[in-house]
């Protein structure tokens, strides 16, 4: 079977020595090799082939040739080299159809695609069949005696080419698919450091994997109303640029990176070099820029996705500015620049969780702030609170946690010895200069030891306020500790309770009253809430602020929240029968009676019963519950969205612990907490707290309105920031059900 190739006989092949063509340009440095692998059982092929091949440059790139000696040895190599762009292959050696069999094995077996084939054969009998061309993807089949260099330098040219763009196709296949399944991981990242992590290996990935260097700069966020930009910091980065994460940009050694990032920055947009590319995304403060550098010219495709997958980030980043403005207004007060409530409630927490007890929490609170506020105005009343923080903070060792609780409120936690009450007041004998003016600061504090403590974080908050409240009572010490004694309030709760279980079952002393949701586009009411009143058997109206949490501690709030949902479906179709239809009703809804196995079963029955659309009911629970992780808190959401109804989550901006879960709740409507909406006037953190529930809302595709709108100037604030409704004072306050159809024909 074996063949005798007589290459010296052959004249026709010996011409590929002497006809020498073009030679195909010079080649790109560092641009990598096309490997040709010659498979020949004849060594006189090989060197023949190689002497005319092996100056040839095609599309800038020189030939790398590997060898084989036989089908197996090929194989060998097809196995473990990878890259192979073309197999020259000699049809037959061992054995008549070993080059056939080996075409074979590389389609089948070895599942190679992109390789290309030119068959080479001494013996014009062996030429295979037609369908063996097609099936295995031959590219050329040629005698030996029809090579000459010409011929076979154009055969292999085309063969390149081919391979080339099949490669192309293939990787941007394959990267179209990694970028359309790994892409929405982008969307689910909430830390800046962990998306931008995220998005440089994406990028990596795409620009050829490990050996990619890169950075994702962008700025630290700070509170909205900041002054001054922040310095460009690295906060992520790949390869050679890693040790320079978490520094300014300008700490980076490398002026090709930050001159591509100067530039790329000027721009606003992309700029490709040819084994770099540098990007900017988003826009104003959360803007970020990125430069990744290849070890390889990137080419078309890679340019093309890379585009792709900046949109992708471009989003991603917009998502997880979101979350870092609102996690820093959820534990950071703007004003300050100190921890808030909710984190010195969580600082409490983990002292008591690490047994610190020779602790002493202090709650100072500056008396008569709001006389202050009212009579040197806000601006005024906003450089005092930040002077007391400034004292406060100079007069205690960084040890000591200070926070800004409220108001006029700070809070200390240091060791018993430190936080003396003697020591703060100390600190306010000298008056505070604010505005050039000199304002003497009185003091209160309220404090609690952690060893009186019983309860978490929250509870010794409540404690300290109680002994604040009886420190301003003193008239000679101004400062209170805790005791037990001071819970009397517990006799009252106790009693309050008693009243309100005899007025629940006697259904005596409760009534709804309904507040109008106007629609800030056309002015008009589409929806009332519905608040519960209650007055006691001795003709006192207690607020709901004080009932709610009693009924809710004692269960009662289910069977007092069944009447509230039932009254509020009676009343509508009420309203529906005198003509005053269309509305929508809300209705405010406790975790507790979420809590109750019964209660979609209770709240379908209100709703049919009274004949009522459950489109038109909306539930507003609280933050805190939206966010509870419990599985039938989500459960029973997911039944009430799917029976119709829809759910609201009120007094949203303040409580919030974990947005991320936000997003797979089946959530409508998020309501602005009125304490933002008080604070709307122009580059307030209100304001600005506002515009991103806005914004988040527009962005989870919720509907968004405000509550405890008071102004005009208040209103206007909110329509700019394209706030849908409004709930508040300013177009009415609660009103009895019978004074409700008056307001239908009133406009904002
Ligand atoms: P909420 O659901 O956030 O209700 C809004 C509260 O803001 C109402 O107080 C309302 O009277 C008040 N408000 C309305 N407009 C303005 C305004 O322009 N400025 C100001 N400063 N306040 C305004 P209300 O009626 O005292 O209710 C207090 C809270 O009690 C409610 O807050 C809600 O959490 C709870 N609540 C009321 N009724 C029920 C109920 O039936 N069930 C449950 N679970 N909770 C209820
Ligand atoms: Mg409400
Ligand atoms: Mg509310």
């Amino acid at each position: 079977m074996k063949k005798r190739a007589a290459p010296a006989a052959d004249s026709d092949f010996l011409d590929i020595i002497d006809d020498r063509a073009e030679r195909g340009g010079a080649p790109d440095p560092g641009a990598p090799t096309w490997r040709l692998l010659i498979v020949d059982d004849e060594p006189d092929v090989h060197s023949a082939t190689t002497f005319a091949l092996k100056d040839l440059i095609i599309a800038g790139r020189k030939l790398e040739f590997l060898h084989a000696y036989s089908a197996a040895e090929a194989r060998r190599l097809m196995e473990t080299t990878p890259g192979i762009a073309v197999v020259l292959l000699d049809v037959v050696m061992e054995k008549g159809d070993a080059g056939l069999q080996l075409v074979r094995a590389i389609r089948d077996e070895l599942g190679c695609a992109d390789t290309r084939i030119i068959l080479r054969t001494g013996q014009p009998g062996y030429a295979p069949e037609l369908e063996v061309i097609r099936d295995y993807d031959i590219n050329d089949y040629k005698t030996k005696s029809e090579l000459t260099r010409t011929r076979l330098v154009t055969s292999l040219t085309t063969a390149i080419r081919s391979y080339e763009q099949i490669r192309m196709a293939l990787e941007s296949a394959q990267a179209m698919d990694r970028l359309v399944r790994s892409a929405p991981s982008l969307l689910t990242q909430r830390s800046i450091g962990e998306f931008a992590g995220q998005a440089l290996r994406l990028m990596a990935e795409l620009l050829g994997g490990d050996a990619v260097d890169g950075v994702f700069c962008t700025r630290r966020l700070p509170p909205g109303d900041a002054n001054g930009e922040a310095p460009l910091y690295v906060a992520a980065a790949l390869g050679a640029f890693a040790p320079f994460r978490g520094q300014d940009v300008a700490a980076v050694a490398d002026a090709g990176l930050l001159d591509a990032l100067e530039r790329c920055a000027l721009s606003g947009g992309r700029l490709h070099e040819n084994n770099g590319i540098a990007l900017c995304v988003g826009a104003g403060d959360g803007r970020a820029l990125l430069y990744l550098r290849a070890s390889q010219p990137l080419n078309e495709v890679v340019r093309r996705l890379a585009d792709v997958l900046s949109v992708s980030i471009a989003t991603g980043l917009e998502n997880v500015t979101l979350f870092q403005q609102l996690d820093f207004f959820a534990y950071i007060d703007p004003l300050s620049g100190l921890p808030n409530r909710a984190r010195f409630v969580s600082m409490i927490d983990d002292c008591l969780r690490r047994g610190e007890a020779n602790r002493t929490v202090a709650l100072i609170e500056v008396d008569h702030f709001s006389d202050i506020n009212a009579a040197l105005g806000h601006e005024t009343g906003d450089e005092l609170l930040k002077a007391v923080a400034k004292r406060l903070r100079a007069g205690f060792p960084a040890e000591v946690a200070l926070a800004r609780v409220s108001g006029g409120k700070y809070g200390l936690l240091g060791e018993n010895a430190t936080v003396d009450p003697e020591r703060v007041l100390a600190l306010f004998e000298r008056p505070c200069v604010v505005d050039g003016q000199s304002l003497m600061i009185q003091p209160y504090i309220g404090l609690e030891r952690l060893t009186e403590a019983d309860g978490g974080g929250a509870d010794v908050l409540k404690n300290a306020t109680i002994a604040l409240s009886r420190a301003r009572g003193e008239r000679r010490q101004h400062w209170q500790y805790f005791t037990r004694e001071m819970q009397t309030t517990a006799q009252e709760r106790l009693a309050l309770l008693h009243d309100l279980r005899h007025a629940t079952e006697a259904k005596r002393g409760l009534s709804l009253v309904y507040q109008p949701q106007v629609e800030i586009a056309s002015g008009k009411i589409c929806g009332a809430e519905a608040l519960l009143r209650w007055q006691n058997v001795r003709g006192q109206n207690i607020p709901p602020d004080r009932f709610i949490p009693v009924a809710e501690y004692s269960h009662l709030i289910i069977e007092l929240g069944e009447w509230v949902l039932r009254s509020a479906c009676e009343q509508l179709g009420e309203w529906d029968r005198a003509g005053v239809s269309g509305l929508r009703m809300s209705v405010n809804v406790s975790l507790v009676q979420f809590r109750d196995p019964d209660f979609v079963g209770m709240a379908r029955r209100c709703i049919l019963d009274c004949g009522i659309d459950p489109g038109r009911i909306e539930l507003e629970i609280t933050e805190s519950m939206a966010l509870s992780e419990a599985e039938t808190v989500v459960d029973t959401m997911n039944k009430m969205k799917s029976f119709g109804v829809s759910i609201a989550v009120d007094d949203f901006g303040s409580g919030y612990s974990s947005l991320g879960h936000l997003q797979r709740l089946p959530l409508n409507r998020l309501k602005i907490d009125r304490v933002f909406v008080k604070d709307l006037t122009a580059g307030s953190s209100g304001a600005t707290i506002a515009d991103t529930i806005v914004k988040l809302g527009h962005m989870l595709g919720l509907a968004v309105i405000a509550e405890g709108v008071e102004t005009g100037e208040q209103l206007d604030a909110l329509r700019r920031m394209g706030c849908q409704e409004v709930q508040g004072f300013y177009f009415s306050p609660p009103v009895a059900a019978a004074d409700f159809p008056a307001l239908v024909g009133k406009r904002l």
